[in-house]
């Protein structure tokens, strides 16, 4: 066992810092809290990927959260994404989590204790729980900002229900756009695929899937340059998408109720690159089926380490799972601190 000596006092090392505020992070500090070791969160501060809450803040109603429903005249109601983050962020502040809206902006997983810094202010803890989560990536347009969460989502899982026997397009060529076009061939009347190139990059296990079914169909070689949409008072919508024909720059519009963007996520991890493995997208590695990273001391949770299953419930599952991980660990390899 490596034995890890300090010149830094106890109360001057946190026992787990978590950086990240979502399902992952949340849980984690439920977790940990409960462990009493009074985990210190770093929500993020709203930039750079860092958004308090992750990905669920953006999304609407939440069917799929096990247990997190009520009832209204028979009807199941999910909860909004940002009352489940809540509850949980009570729930770990409950039993001694702190949760402060800073973003991370470097880290020192190189030795015990491990160092963590927000804009130069230092923080040192025994272990480090990372649940920085993913982003989804846009496609840059003014006016998808302009829609975004009024017709416009990233999730299919998430907001998919809301779309009822309507017609809506999903943009990406990848596992991800096939896997949201048949996801919402349950809820919608049609759903089109608007790929940029003439074949579909999905394994073809999948795109198979989707050139069977009849509510799919597929508009090659076509950009989304503009979404368009209209006002009435309070509400906007989505009325479709102006496309660009890749090949012989032509445009025409496709009329639709929504619009699904899914050209792929990016996990948010580049402030540990070089400190911890991670594949070729940039997704934390970690041992087996445990949340051990290659630094010591570090655990990771969440989609920042998941591109398979990217659920609210698998996040908070792992979140779980990293807690457990980094008490026992903190338990098995004490620091000696100087005072
Ligand atoms: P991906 O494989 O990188 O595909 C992204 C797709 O979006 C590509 O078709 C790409 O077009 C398109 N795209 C990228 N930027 C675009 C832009 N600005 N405008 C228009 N289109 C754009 O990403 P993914 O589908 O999220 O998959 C990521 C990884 O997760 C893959 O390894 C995938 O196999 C895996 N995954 C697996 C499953 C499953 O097995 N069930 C489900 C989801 C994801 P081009 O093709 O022209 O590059």
């Amino acid at each position: 066992m490596t034995h890890e000596v300090t010149s830094l006092r106890r109360d001057d090392v946190r026992s787990v810092i978590i950086i990240g505020s979502g399902p992952a992070g949340l849980t984690a500090a439920l977790y940990t809290g409960r462990a009493t070791l009074k985990p210190l969160v770093f929500e993020g501060d709203g930039f750079f990927d860092t958004m308090p809450g992750g990905q669920l803040t953006i999304t609407t109603e939440v069917e799929n959260f096990p247990g997190l429903v009520r009832w209204e005249d028979g009807k199941l109601r999910g909860m909004t994404g940002p009352e489940i983050v809540d509850l949980i962020r009570r729930q770990a502040m409950y039993f001694g989590a702190e949760c402060v809206g800073k973003r991370v902006t470097s880290v020192d997983f190189s030795r015990r204790p491990l160092r963590v810094e927000c804009d130069g202010e230092v923080f040192h803890a025994e272990a480090v729980i990372v649940a920085t989560g993913a982003s989804a990536r846009w496609l840059g347009l003014p006016s998808e900002e302009e829609y975004k969460n009024f017709g416009v989502s990233a999730c299919a899982t998430c907001d998919g229900a809301l779309y009822r026997d309507k017609d809506v397009v999903v943009v990406g060529g990848g596992d991800t756009a096939v896997e949201e076009a048949l996801f919402l061939t349950r809820h919608c009347r049609s759903v089109t695929i608007v790929h940029r190139r003439d074949q579909l990059r999905a394994s073809k296990i999948m795109a198979e899937r989707a050139m069977k079914n009849p509510k799919i169909r597929f508009e090659w070689n076509a950009q989304v340059v503009e979404i368009l949409g209209m006002t009435e008072g309070m509400r906007k919508f989505v009325t479709g998408v102006r496309l660009r024909d890749t090949k012989t720059g032509e445009e025409r519009v496709l009329a639709c109720d929504g619009v699904f963007i899914a050209i792929g996520h990016t996990p948010n991890t580049s402030i540990f690159r070089g400190q911890l493995e991670m594949d070729e997208q940039g997704y934390i590695v970690t041992q087996g089926r445990s949340t051990y990273t290659s630094a010591r001391g570090v655990f990771a949770a969440g989609d920042c380490a998941d591109h398979v299953y990217r659920q609210a419930i698998t996040a908070a599952g792992t979140g779980c799972m990293a807690a457990i991980d980094a008490e026992r660990f903190i338990q098995a390899n004490p620091i000696e601190f100087a005072g």
